[in-house]
């Protein structure tokens, strides 16, 4: 693999660059490759993507025994480089979207000139900022009820946020979970009427309103919550409750900003896509993954979505011969 932070003010020419180093990047780069478009990936700081930073993995299709995020991405990797993908460490700081051909700056230095590009950078989860969450990530703390609740079946946990996101996990989470807490920060929810009704009527759901989150506690890992009911009025108590797993849930943040100057995105941040397929308002961008999708977000998705781009890279460039 090859360092790019010491090659400024240099110039290369590829027919497909992918950006990021997640389930989508890496399956895009698959399908490129076998396609003999010879792809550059920049992986981004994260490489291998969002899975790197959780242990296990039990819904990926293809590991009856579940597997470990490193060991996944680590399998996609090699499987891109296999097929010729010329993966490289790298972040990109600045595109010109305004020509025919792509311009994508690396490290404040390099410029690839890209036929066409896939966006591929993810999106990431938003945190409190307490530094109990590093503490206990991997160990109680998860952003993603989806991939990690069932790990707590039977279990106590709490919930974090009030929006569709947050009643949604707590409504799954109440499937598999004796008990969760719906920790609120306001006196109501954010969430639409139909998700708010879902939740008053899950019997297993306790909605803490207007307590916020300071601090977690545990030897091992999570065994409970410290919120402050009120906080910063003249009420303002003290509350702890017991818990094994701790779920954020306070929205995503999608890698984007880099490309905002010519992409389109919605009020979020996700980029916009022709419904169906990974097409952005730029002719030869396209976009898979997290960084598109508000919705689904999961690793399959991705990896799917990222097939999708790689078969749409594919008939661009051969309608454009
Ligand atoms: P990501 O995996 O987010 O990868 C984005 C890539 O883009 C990274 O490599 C990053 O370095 C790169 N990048 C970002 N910005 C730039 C830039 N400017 N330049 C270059 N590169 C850039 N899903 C499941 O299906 N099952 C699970 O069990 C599961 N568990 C999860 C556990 C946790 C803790 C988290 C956070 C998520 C989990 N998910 C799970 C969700 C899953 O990880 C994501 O849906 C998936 O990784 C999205 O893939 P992606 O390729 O779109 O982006
Ligand atoms: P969201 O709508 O932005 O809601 C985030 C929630 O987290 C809000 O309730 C917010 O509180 C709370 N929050 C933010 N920062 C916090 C903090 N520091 N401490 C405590 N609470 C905090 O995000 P989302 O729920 O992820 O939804 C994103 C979008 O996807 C929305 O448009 C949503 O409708 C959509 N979505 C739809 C579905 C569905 O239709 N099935 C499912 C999921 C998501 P405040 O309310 O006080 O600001």
């Amino acid at each position: 693999m090859e360092m790019d932070a010491t090659k400024v003010n240099e110039t290369e020419k590829v027919k497909c660059l992918i950006i990021g180093s997640g389930p989508a990047g890496y399956t895009a780069a698959i399908y490129v490759s076998r396609a003999n478009l010879n792809p550059v990936l920049y992986t981004g700081l994260q490489m291998g993507g969002q899975l790197t930073t959780t242990t296990s993995i039990e819904n990926f299709p293809g590991f009856p025994e579940g597997t470990n995020g490193d060991e996944l991405m680590e399998r996609m990797r090699k499987q891109a480089e296999n097929f010729g993908t010329d993966i490289r460490f790298g972040i990109v700081t600045d595109v010109d979207f305004s020509g025919p051909i792509h311009k994508v700056i690396i490290d404040n230095g390099k410029t690839v000139e890209a036929e066409t590009v896939i966006i591929a950078t993810g999106a990431t989860a938003r945190y409190l900022g307490l530094d109990a969450e590093k503490k206990y990530a991997g160990m109680g703390v998860s952003a993603c009820a989806t991939c990690d609740g069932f790990f707590y079946r039977k279990k106590d946990v709490a919930v974090v946020g009030g929006g569709d996101t947050a009643a949604e996990e707590a409504t799954y989470l109440a499937g598999l979970c004796n008990k969760v807490y719906l920790i609120v920060r306001r006196n109501e929810l954010r969430a639409s009427k139909s998700m708010q009704e879902r939740v008053f009527h899950t019997p297993n759901i306790e909605i803490l309103w207007e307590h916020q989150t300071v601090d977690l506690f545990g030897e091992k890992g999570v065994e409970g919550a410290v919120l402050v009911k009120k906080m910063g009025t003249p009420e303002a108590e003290i509350v702890k409750i017991k818990i094994d797993g701790f779920f954020l849930a306070i929205g995503h943040t999608p890698n984007s900003d880099v490309f905002k100057k010519y992409i389109e995105t919605d009020e979020t941040g996700y980029i916009k896509t022709k419904p169906g397929s990974t097409i952005t308002n730029i002719k030869g961008v396209f976009a898979a993954g997290d960084v598109q999708d508000p919705r689904f977000r999961q690793a399959i998705t991705a990896a799917g979505s990222g097939c999708m781009a790689a078969l749409e890279v594919e008939k661009y460039l051969a309608e454009k011969c």
